[in-house]
């Protein structure tokens, strides 16, 4: 599930995106050169990721609170308190 995020480096808002290291197309001209380091490289690039803000790529994320959804746990803990 992707939750809304807020990220403390750039303060942006939004949706956390999975950040992969590298670039497609390094690995694709690796594999047209040569095939192993290829393969390599796209095992790298598929295996090691991060989840971080989608505006500047920074893992620093804190998830967003739904504030419906603390309304109705506000509202639950004021009834059985
Ligand atoms: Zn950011």
């Amino acid at each position: 599930m992707i939750e809304a995020v807020c990220c403390t480096s750039c303060q942006s808002i939004g949706l956390k995106r999975y950040m992969h290291r590298g670039s497609v197309n390094r690995g694709l001209l690796l594999l047209l050169l040569f095939i192993v380091p290829g393969v390599l490289y796209f095992l790298w690039y598929f295996l090691e990721g991060h989840w971080g803000c989608s505006t500047c790529g920074s893992r620093k994320v804190v998830p967003i609170i739904d504030p419906d959804t603390m309304t109705i746990e506000a509202q639950t803990e004021s009834k059985f308190a």
